[in-house]
């Protein structure tokens, strides 16, 4: 492609997109589509001759969008939020356009040190203790992996690695693979999936350890759980505290875990992927209390933080325990520069990397942190917003506090009416969110996701909620209604024939006996 047509492309193409946002409430969130069928608009075979992009853009709509779910769209309330900003977006065009390779300093100076830059920008703005930082004495540092899992399993890897040489220290006839095999994880049931599949890559039995009544992983249960394994001749190895879990946004109790992990010589990953966005504003730093404790802590600006995927920030206190974990040198990769700056190949699970840092320092830049902090805020009060619609209605209810961006509400009753709402939204296709259970309810999670969100999309979902909880009741009530008048059939049926006396009376109790259980129910 030439330059000429790359432009008038590249233009088209940024169109398209100011274009898709501004149409973005107009559409259904959820897509209309069955599987295969996008293979039914497309050839099957590869085109021999090239086409032109005006054939491509134009497919664009045709082929693609139909079968988009819009994670961007202000009705999309599901799971938590995929960043988005304009500012990102071409962050990423940037990095895709000077297409460089980041794995050692010397592959692309500018890669690893805008890292180490904007990582330090970022620990900072969050509060982090200095511990984490690149620009600390220690040996502590930031780097930006692909997704939050992929924090997860590497550190659960270099906890492995640690835990072998720790021990090999003070017997060095140990045998390291053997000791392997008894190392445990830990972390709560609420914690998100990537955890327990953390263990299964990585070879360690994930224990979910049940929470208290806040949903919140407490010291007392991972003391008692490791204290089982000890006696059992394991090896408590990992933990991972959740601060904003998948399910209801709860925070463990990072106090209480912290020290226990510290006397057991055992590593703290602390998974904020979601609300850890929040810290930077002031006012919610207090909820990183006991952040001191962990050997490594990772959130998703992808998440909550306006860049877009995949840009996942990790810090660790010990950058050193991460390359003993993951050195694999060839006289390839050498360079003379080793040592002077991260090569942060080291540091993660893939050789190559893209420069991620980019569409980061866009973000910082373009928005300031005064403009990340305005946009946290907005979420939560628009989730405000959504948490007084619901408080208003009777026939509803919170099941868990408010956090952050996050309400987890359900129809008041049994299981099957809250069932019955997700089942109606997803038909619908209105509005978009998943369900989730606590304490055996079944529970509704709504999520404030796009920075595009207004008091008026918060309002659209509430009525698209309250006009089908309207329906589902008005339902229950007719069939209940319908059985009552079969009850009264029977009860007419039963006593014909023996009116008078107190075959008569006890007719009339029963009847009002049903219309009253009615009410009550
Ligand atoms: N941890 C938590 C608490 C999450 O909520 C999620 C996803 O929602 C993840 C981890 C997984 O994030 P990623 O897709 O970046 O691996």
């Amino acid at each position: 492609m030439e330059n000429k047509d790359f432009l008038e492309f590249g233009k088209a193409t940024l169109d398209f997109i100011v274009n898709y946002n501004d149409t973005l409430r107009e559409r259904d969130v959820l897509p209309s589509v069955e599987p295969g069928y996008l293979s039914e608009l497309v050839p099957a075979e590869a085109p021999e001759k090239p086409e032109s992009w005006q054939e491509v853009l134009s497919d664009v709509e045709r082929v693609i969008l139909p079968g988009v779910t819009h994670w961007n769209s202000p009705h999309f309330h599901a799971y938590y939020p995929t960043a988005n900003s304009y500012p990102a977006v071409l962050g990423e065009l940037m990095s895709a356009g000077i297409t460089t390779l980041g794995f050692s300093w010397i592959s692309s100076p500018a890669c690893t040190e805008l890292e180490v830059v904007t990582m330090n920008w970022l620990g900072k703005m969050m509060g982090l203790p200095k511990e984490f930082l690149n620009c600390s004495e220690g040996p502590g540092g930031g780097v930006l992996q692909g997704s939050a899992s992929e924090a997860t399993l590497v550190g659960l890897l270099a906890a492995k690695e640690r835990m072998v040489r720790h021990m090999k220290s003070q017997d060095p006839d140990l045998d390291g693979p053997l000791l392997k095999t008894k190392f445990v994880a830990y972390t709560s049931d609420q914690s998100n999936s990537s955890v327990e599949k953390a263990g299964l890559l990585g070879s360690m039995p994930m224990r979910l350890l049940p929470v208290d009544e806040n949903c919140c992983l407490r010291g007392k249960t991972l003391l008692e759980a490791m204290e089982r394994d000890r006696k059992a001749g394991l090896i408590p190895c990992y933990v991972v505290a959740t601060l904003g879990t998948t399910g209801t946004c709860a925070f463990d109790n990072l106090n209480e875990i912290g020290p226990i992990c510290k006397e057991n010589n055992v590593w703290l990953h602390i998974d904020a992927a979601y609300a850890g966005a929040a810290f930077v504003c002031p006012e919610y730093q207090h909820l990183l209390a006991g952040v001191e404790y962990a050997d490594s802590f990772n959130f998703n600006p992808h998440k909550w933080l306006l860049t877009n995927f995949d840009c996942s920030a990790m810090w660790v206190k010990d950058a050193g325990q991460l390359i003993n974990a993951f050195n694999v040198d060839r006289i390839y990769l050498a360079h003379d520069k080793q040592g002077l700056a991260p090569d942060y190949r080291h540091w993660q699970i893939p050789l190559g990397r893209r420069f991620r840092s980019l569409k980061l320092w866009f973000v910082m830049r373009l928005y300031g942190v005064e403009g990340l902090q305005k946009h946290i805020r907005h979420s939560i009060e628009m989730a405000k917003r959504f948490e007084s619609h619901v408080l208003s209605d009777e026939r509803f209810e919170l099941v868990t506090q408010r956090s952050m961006g996050l309400i987890c509400f359900r129809m008041k009753g049994d299981n099957s009416l809250t069932r019955q709402l997700l089942d109606r939204l997803m038909a619908r296709k209105h509005i978009y969110l998943i369900a989730a259970t606590c304490r055996e309810k079944l529970i509704i999670r709504f999520a404030v996701c796009t920075h595009l969100t207004k008091a008026e999309d918060i309002d659209f979902a509430w009525n698209e909620i309250r006009g089908q909880g309207d329906e589902i009741l008005s339902a229950k009530l007719q069939q209940e209604q319908i059985q009552l008048k079969r009850e009264e059939e029977n009860l007419n049926h039963e006593f014909s024939g023996k009116e008078g006396g107190i075959a008569a009376r006890l007719k009339n109790m029963k009847i009002q006996d049903a219309k009253q259980s009615q009410k009550i129910t």
